[in-house]
Parts: C-alpha cells; structure tokens; sequence
C-alpha cells in the first residue's frame, strides 16, 4: 500500500484526542544484551520514529540504507551529494544528542527512493540473532522507501528470530484515529520520561536540512514543516510489535 504524501495531514489534535491511545499496551523495555539494529530508510527517521525509546535502552546500532539525498530533488542550492554528506552528518549529530554517541552507523548507501530489497534482506539477516530488537519503519507507511525497508526487516527477522517492532512515520500524515489499514491491534506505547522527550527534541533539532527552508525558492522547501513535527513531539511513541 503506497499512499500519497500531500497536504497538511491529519492534525496532531486529532490523534491526541483518540481515546484509543491511551489504551494501547506498553512496550516493555528490559535490558537488552545486544543494542537494538534500528533500520532507516532516510537519515531522520529512526529519530523521528524511535529516537525516545533508543535515548530509553541507551544503546542502538543503527542501519542507514540511504542518504536522504533525493529530499529536494529542485534544490538550487544543495547538490544530491551534498545533501547526502549533510544528512549523514546531521544522524551523527542527532545520535550524539540521544546519548548515544558512539553507536555505529552502517552506511549502506542505497539510492534514495530506489532500495535494493533484497540486497538490504540479506544485509539485515547478517546482523540479526534470535531475540535481537530490530526497529524498522512499518511495511505499510505509505511511503516506498519506508515499505521497502519494513518488509525486508519482516523477511530478515523471520529468517533468523530476531524481533521485529515497525514503526510508523507517515501513517501519522495520511491515516485518521480509527483507520482500518492500520494494524492499530499490535500498537504498543512506549511513554517518555521528561529527560528522553527533551533528548529526542534536541536530536530532532539537528536535522536542519529538512525542518528549515534551504532558501526562498518552492524546491527548498523544508521536508518537515512545523505540522509535521509536532506529531513527533508526544510524550510518547507508538511501535507495532
Ligand atoms: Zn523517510
């Protein structure tokens, strides 16, 4: 299911407002003896989906299977290339913010929008063990990319026993309170403290490519205007087991 990204989305309002959400089960968050292998599409999302729980377990090893370096594909003012150092530099960054400054970053460098899946199947099955967490944007996120990703990570951890915890991004923009495509039964909260909140605001913050404008021009746009970013400011995440 590939669901166009357009417009405002539905407004945070809406799903603070669904009483279901208060509901869903809690992620229980035990120590892990392995670092949870964290699956980004593009550099951000993994921040944007888990950043919360990875400042929580306080250890991620993270996969990054593209650049991002197609996010302004009419920039007149950034090349792709430049745009996939940035964006690179920006996760580093970001991490950092989490406490988590030394977690390794594989860089796969697939091309953005064009994923390999199963090429990143078989990367993802070299890393992952019976048990091991692995994060991974949901396999009905609405976006290629994120898709791409969710059922690689699926096949990956059906092959080995690792488990599998998707996380959505963009279900939040095109989905409502209630959505029937959504697999709302397997939600599970993970609540914030105040400390992983303010973490995860700051890592979020670092991503300046794609919250600010590059320039005046409609190309340079940003990627994650204000709307967008005020879901991922809850006190909570949501990952569906
Ligand atoms: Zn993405």
């Amino acid at each position: 299911m590939v669901t166009p990204i357009v417009g405002a989305g539905t407004a945070e309002a809406r799903w603070r407002d669904w009483p279901a959400v208060t509901t869903w089960p809690s992620l229980a968050t035990p120590p892990l003896t392995t670092p949870p292998l964290v699956v980004a599409p593009h550099p951000d999302d993994e921040i944007l989906g888990v950043g919360g729980l990875l400042a929580l377990l306080g250890r991620a090893e993270v996969v990054a299977v593209t650049d991002g370096e197609a996010s302004h594909p009419d920039s007149t003012v950034h090349t792709r290339a430049e745009l996939a150092t940035i964006r690179q530099g920006e996760t580093r960054r970001a991490l950092a913010r989490l406490g988590l400054p030394a977690a390794p970053v594989h860089r796969l460098a697939h091309p953005d929008g064009g994923i390999d899946e199963a090429a990143l199947t078989v990367a993802l099955r070299q890393r992952l063990t019976p048990g091991r967490w692995c994060l991974a944007t949901w396999r009905g996120d609405g976006h290629p990319d994120h898709e791409a990703v969710g059922r690689a990570a699926a096949a990956a951890c059906a092959a080995t026993g690792a488990r599998l915890l998707e996380y959505p991004i963009w279900t939040w923009h095109w989905a409502a309170p209630g959505d029937d495509r959504v697999p709302w039964q397997r939600a599970r909260r993970v609540d914030l403290p105040a400390a992983a909140q303010h973490a995860k605001a700051a890592a979020i913050a670092e991503f300046t490519s794609q919250i600010d404008d590059l320039g005046p021009a409609p190309g340079d746009a940003a990627i994650l205007p204000p709307h967008v970013l005020t879901r991922f400011a809850r006190p909570f995440e949501v990952v569906f087991a």
